[in-house]
């Protein structure tokens, strides 16, 4: 339900509101605008009467939300949301891109790689230090050594760095060291974690679930906002379907149609979507065409010996020579690269 007050609404009386939200186990969440303040009271809010706000003083108009998620939804929050960082924004005119290997290998491997990804144009840097392998016997990621070389990698570049956690109890160790936490689409349905995830203030690009709809995946970011962490990046990833000459198959429409249900950024990771880095500049341009909001991608010095992804990994000229396009695409769309 969203609680529009009016322009004119005292403090006293969106104290009272709250405390009626609260009466009936929901939670509140206030977006204050320049000129109204609307009150999102957000749970399971089905037997609570709307005529009971319509009643208090202060308030406006009472609207059921009617899509099942809430506070990821248009309905609660208009505009889009706009995320700064640390020398750029999502959500926004610029498309930001998100580079660097699957995997976090050596010192020497991520520091040469986030210097050539910052030259080739990304903005932030990805790697990962904790791996969510199909076998138990592949590599598992270097963990928080890998931690310690992505936070020097970021010290020399300046880039933002953006790791996946794969437990509840990787969550406080990794605080320490991330500007953004990847959920990885193997556990975007895994609610414990999402729960502890909402109860930091660490941003998260949060990735699609191989077989998840968009509803779902909708629902599950849900976890994460409703504990208070507002700054959640939806990405699509690609699907399972029954193509089999990817390794997934990219839903680009789920691009357009998550910008039209939620307020929330849209990432495009071309490199999971296809699994060939023959495609992925491709899938990128389509990803960015379609409304994207910023591209993460994978770039190794070496893809032949990368010890994860190198099937899908850009070299680092390669990724240059996407940049330059994505940047023609994004004008076209009326979007700028960040630099
Ligand atoms: C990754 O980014 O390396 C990764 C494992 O991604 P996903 O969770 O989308 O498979
Ligand atoms: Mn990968």
């Amino acid at each position: 339900m969203m609680i529009i007050m009016h322009p004119g609404a005292h403090k006293e009386q969106i104290k009272n509101v709250i405390a009626e939200i609260e009466k009936h186990k929901l939670s509140s969440h206030l977006i204050e605008g320049i000129e109204q303040t609307i009150i999102g009271a957000v749970g399971d809010g089905h037997y609570v009467a709307k005529e009971i706000f319509e009643a208090l003083p202060g308030v406006e108009s009472v609207q059921r939300i009617s899509q099942p998620y809430k506070l990821a939804s248009r309905q609660f929050h208009e505009q889009d949301s706009i995320f700064e960082f640390n020398g750029f924004s999502v959500g926004g005119m610029e498309v930001p891109i998100i580079a660097g290997p699957c995997s976090v290998e050596s010192r020497a491997q991520i520091l040469e790689i986030a210097q050539a990804v910052k030259e080739a144009g990304a903005n932030a840097l990805r790697g990962g230090v904790f791996k969510p392998r199909t076998s138990p016997y592949a590599f598992q990621g270097l963990g928080e050594e890998g931690l310690e070389y992505m936070a020097e990698a970021r010290e020399k570049t300046g880039l933002p760095i953006v790791v996946e956690v794969m437990a509840v109890s990787q969550l406080k160790m990794m605080e320490k060291y991330v500007d953004v936490f990847q959920l990885g689409a193997r556990n975007m349905q895994n609610f414990n974690l999402l729960r502890a995830i909402g109860e930091t203030r660490t941003p998260v690009l949060f990735k699609r679930g191989m077989s998840a709809t968009i509803e779902e995946m909708l629902m599950a970011s849900e976890y994460i906002l409703s504990g208070g962490n507002p700054r959640v990046m939806l990405c699509e990833r690609g699907i399972r379907t029954f193509e089999t000459a990817t390794r997934n198959t990219t839903d680009i429409n789920a691009i357009p149609v998550l910008k039209k249900l939620t307020h929330l950024p849209v990432i495009i990771d071309p490199s999971h979507s296809t699994g060939d880095s023959a495609f992925v500049s491709s899938i990128a341009k389509a990803g960015v065409a379609a409304g994207a909001d910023g591209i993460i991608v994978e770039v190794h010095q070496d893809p032949a010996h990368a010890i994860s992804d190198g099937k899908q990994s850009l070299t680092p000229e390669a990724f240059a020579k996407m940049v330059k396009q994505v940047r023609a695409v994004a004008e076209a769309v009326d979007r700028r690269l960040v630099n």
